[in-house]
């Protein structure tokens, strides 16, 4: 091999690099070559959970459609209430969910009413039943309640005309609740991407072949199909292509006809990196760079056909790393969906961590709580670009910004856990 070809290459190895690109930037870079997908579909709400609504869904109607009681007890008239003496009301009626009470409630009266009723006309009050002593037909209750007390008022939830989900949302099942009592049936929603992947290396086997001497099982196939399925995205998983340019060529035209997103892991670091560069360039127009980042250095972006390229490391944590810092908020524009929050917050830390300024360092951590509910959060494990195990432990990537150095048992650092991330 090439010597000088090797030391420009990237590498994860690599000691602190003034040309690589910050997170930042190489985000914007992203975000200036990628589209929201236009295709649309209606699909029944059940099928919608994981999709993203492609249009504001407004209400039609008022949700509570009716003012209605908050508890079981007695719907009376706030005139009816006193600050500082007992009450005495005569019951002259009950009312259930769904079965209104139609007259006036005169003074001096009261409707029994259950949870979910129409309050009668002429009451706006609810006292609860365990407040009242009962006696026949009449309640009485202590001074101290409030007009309005223990009532739903309609529209309180989703008022008539207003946007009661917006375009963008990843629907949850609260809004699948929230679109059945607007009486909403289906909805429509941004087609699901499709995202193909392959792992590139001759030392790769797949799963149920023999391993030879020097060879490992693909491992990174997996993780991508655990990230992406998470994504409710429709995979196409191509499996191992050998370091050989006609079948990486082939491959990459391949994927690119019918995938939106093609994602290769392996080959882009300093080795059979030339294969890979080389061929990407000639079907498509991709950039590599190298990242201010560990782990995760090397990373080749752009585009082939239509569809978007990311070739990964080849180290399992580095694709976990550059899936969910660059691919994971990549698929998410794509597909449309903008309630992206990022949950990252200051914890301090029980170990020590080493490091360098001059990058962007991803740190497998376990967050914690004590007796006292005080949060900490240690270094999950020896923290190699190929060590799965220790990404199996944690529960947060530990970020260390790129001017920081070394932390020291106690430091604050920030947090991002996996869940809320992933
Ligand atoms: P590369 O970027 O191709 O030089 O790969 C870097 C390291 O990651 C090497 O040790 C590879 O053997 C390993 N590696 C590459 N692809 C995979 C994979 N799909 N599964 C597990 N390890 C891999
Ligand atoms: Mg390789």
């Amino acid at each position: 091999m090439n010597e000088n070809i090797a030391i420009n290459q990237p590498n994860c190895a690599d000691a602190v690099d003034s040309n690589a690109l910050s997170v930042a930037a190489a985000m914007q870079r992203i975000n200036a070559l990628v589209a929201v997908v236009a295709d649309t579909e209606l699909v029944p709400i059940r099928d919608a959970l994981a999709r993203i609504l492609a249009e504001d869904v407004c209400s039609t109607i008022n949700v509570p459609s009716d003012t209605n009681s908050a508890v079981d007890g007695y719907a009376i008239a706030a005139a009816d209430l006193s600050q500082d003496t007992p009450r005495q009301l005569t019951i002259v009626g009950t009312t259930f969910a769904g079965q209104p009470y139609k007259e006036n409630i005169q003074p001096g009266q009261c409707v029994r009413i259950m949870t979910g009723a129409k309050m009668p006309p002429g009451s706006d009050t609810v006292i609860m039943q365990e407040h009242v002593s009962l006696q026949g037909d009449v309640i009485r209750f202590n001074p101290g309640y409030k007009s309005g007390q223990n009532v739903r008022h309609a529209g309180e939830d989703l008022t008539i005309g207003q946007v009661a989900i917006h375009a963008g949302k990843k629907l949850t099942p609260a809004e699948l609740g929230m679109l059945a009592s607007m009486g909403i049936a289906e909805v429509k929603v941004r087609r699901k991407l499709r995202v193909a992947f392959f792992s590139t290396g001759d030392e790769l086997r797949s799963l149920g072949e023999p391993l030879g001497e020097g060879e490992i099982y693909d491992s990174n196939r997996y993780t991508l199909h655990g990230m992406l399925s998470r994504l409710n995205v429709e995979i196409d998983d191509m499996g191992v292509i050998p370091d050989q340019p006609q079948a990486i060529r082939q491959a990459f035209l391949q994927a690119s006809r019918h995938a939106d997103v093609v994602i290769t892991t392996g080959g882009v670091s300093v080795g059979e990196a030339d294969y890979v560069k080389e061929i990407i360039n000639e079907v498509g127009n991709v950039d590599f760079w190298k990242l201010a980042i560990k782990p995760g250095r090397p990373l080749a972006f752009g585009k082939i056909n239509d569809a978007i390229f990311f070739g990964l490391p080849g180290n399992p944590v580095a694709v976990m790393v550059t899936f969910y810092q660059f691919v994971q908020p990549t698929l998410k524009r794509i597909m449309g969906q903008t309630d992206i929050v990022q949950t990252r917050f200051k914890v301090p830390c029980t170990t020590t961590l080493r490091k360098k300024p001059g990058r962007m360092e991803y740190y497998r951590g376990i967050l914690s709580t004590d007796n006292e509910g005080q949060v900490s959060v240690r270094k999950a494990g020896m923290q190699g670009s190929g060590i799965l195990s220790s990404m199996s432990k944690a529960n947060c990537f530990i970020v260390l910004p790129p001017d920081s150095e070394s932390v020291e048992p106690g430091q604050i650092v920030d947090v991002e856990p996996f869940e809320g991330l992933i």
